[in-house]
């Protein structure tokens, strides 16, 4: 009798020890970026065929050095029809440029030309072209109507500092809708996770160059650093980020600043534009914009936040 109680009782523990979340992973160069996008449960394959699917197809649509892309069709024409996502991202970006009173500005592509951020050809441009171009950036004058976008004469876009929030937004809803409970989506750097970890654990997203930990559940988390890419002239370094008020890289003694925020694609132009902005700048915009949440890594190794409660190290 002894014997068949323990019997029954081994059984029942066995039954019940659900065996841990099987990972599932895609890997994925687009946008420039190696991606990866690593989700655990039932129709995890699945879901990451299609994510990487949409992926791709974000890529095809935005790159300025395709010039069968949407955006290289944009900024030849000048008033084209795009499709529903292009325009969606335009307006945002627009919307993000008016809340960071221009610092973040989708415009200031002619003027990253000159420093050939775009195709890798890097030169200091000369005062007078950088003066130039600048008269062509101001995302003011960018109107979209529908799908239906329009750039002034010389104007021309680039999605560089945006496109990767937008497409980790748009993977983090198909993973949802696939019923994908725990996901991490990670572009470059730009990171958003789905829920918790499987085990019921927040993720822990190290914040690149640092011993900087965050622990965080549903949001996205978007560094622009002044090292991913630059180039070195005369014994001066120059990086990607430029200052659409100089047309010169933005010299904020920064050497990156993380976004926390729910939306990637806001956090990803915010993040660009905290770094123009600088830490004194940036954190009264913080003030006024409790929504979001950054960190700022500085030259001298020395990081700051406006919240501190984000702040853990390994
Ligand atoms: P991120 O890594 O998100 O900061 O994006 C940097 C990329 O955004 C650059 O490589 C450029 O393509 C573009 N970019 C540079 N400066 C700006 C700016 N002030 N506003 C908008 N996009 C920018
Ligand atoms: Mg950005």
């Amino acid at each position: 009798m002894k014997k068949t109680l323990f019997i029954v009782i081994l059984c029942i523990l066995l039954c019940s020890c659900t065996p841990p979340e099987k990972a599932e992973s895609v890997t994925v160069f687009a946008m420039d970026t190696v991606m990866t996008v690593t989700a655990y449960g039932k129709g995890a394959g699945q879901a990451l065929i299609n994510a990487e699917k949409e992926l791709y197809r974000l890529d095809k649509l935005w790159s300025v050095t395709n010039p069968e892309s949407e955006i290289s069709k944009l900024n030849s024409r000048k008033s084209t029809t795009v499709s529903p996502d292009t325009a969606e991202v335009i307006s945002i970006a627009l919307k993000m440029s008016e809340l960071t009173d221009g610092a973040f500005d989708i415009s200031i592509y002619p003027c990253l030309k000159k420093w050939g951020f775009t195709d890798k050809n890097y030169r200091v441009p000369s005062e007078s072209e950088i003066r130039e171009s600048l008269k062509l950036c101001d995302y003011s004058q960018i109107a979209v109507s529908g799908n239906n976008v329009y750039l002034p004469e010389g104007c021309e876009i680039d999605l560089g500092g945006i496109a990767k929030g937008f497409a980790a937004d748009r993977i983090y809803s198909i993973l949802k809708q696939s019923g994908i409970e725990n996901a991490i989506i990670s572009l470059g750097g730009n990171v958003s996770v789905l829920d918790k970890k499987p085990d019921g654990s927040p993720w822990n997203i190290q914040i690149k160059n640092s011993e900087i930990i965050l622990k965080i559940e549903n949001k996205s988390v978007v560094t622009s650093g002044n090292y991913q890419r630059y180039f070195t002239e005369g014994g001066k370094t120059y990086h990607h980020i430029i200052d659409p008020k100089t047309g010169y890289p933005a010299d904020t003694k920064l050497t990156s600043v993380t976004v926390i925020a729910e939306s990637s694609t806001e956090a990803d132009a915010l993040s660009t534009a905290l770094y123009v902005m600088g830490e004194k700048e940036a954190l009264s915009f913080l003030k006024k914009n409790p929504q979001y949440d950054a960190v700022f890594l500085h030259e001298d190794n020395s990081v700051t936040t406006n919240n501190t409660a984000l702040l853990g190290t390994k």
